[in-house]
């Protein structure tokens, strides 16, 4: 929706300009339940300091995401009576990201709704390989 932080509609949950149902929070993050939810209990878990998208995210800030995402992510499980939980993070509007503000999606599944996995495709012959020796030699 932005990128500019002044206009992030997250940066005003986080000030609470825009009102939330919020489910957690701390000194660095806050965790609030999505409005259109692929199920009840869908939540997003959210810096309070505003960054773009994984990218630009301090490593630090990352972690403390991901542990946060845990926790909750047990507790929709074991308080909200669902089978399995999909954790996700779209980065980049090709990605699907909408809100500009780094973000951490909780999906409570029950089994039935309109949540789609990806249907992998075919690797080219010798192409599996090329990506994957792209990849290590810059992650070296
Ligand atoms: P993404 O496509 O990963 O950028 O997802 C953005 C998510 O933010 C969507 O699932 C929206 O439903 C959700 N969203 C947008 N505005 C609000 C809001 N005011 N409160 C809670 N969730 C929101
Ligand atoms: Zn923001």
């Amino acid at each position: 929706m932005t990128e500019n932080s002044e206009n992030c509609i997250f940066c005003k949950i986080v000030d609470g300009s825009l009102p939330s149902s919020k489910v957690y929070e701390d000194e660095d993050v806050i965790a609030f339940l999505d409005i259109k939810p692929v199920n009840p209990g869908h939540t997003l878990v959210i810096p309070k300091k505003h960054f773009k998208n994984i990218h630009d995210t301090p490593d630090e800030l990352m972690a403390k995401l991901i542990i946060v995402t845990k926790k909750i992510a047990g507790v929709v499980q074991d308080k909200l009576g669902v089978s399995g939980v999909n954790i996700g993070m779209n980065n980049g509007a090709s990605a699907g990201q909408l809100v500009f503000h780094t973000h951490i999606h909780i999906m409570p599944r029950y089994g039935k709704d309109s949540f789609k996995l990806w249907l992998g495709k075919e690797y080219a012959p010798g192409e599996r390989e090329k990506v994957a020796e792209k990849l290590k030699s810059a992650l070296e």
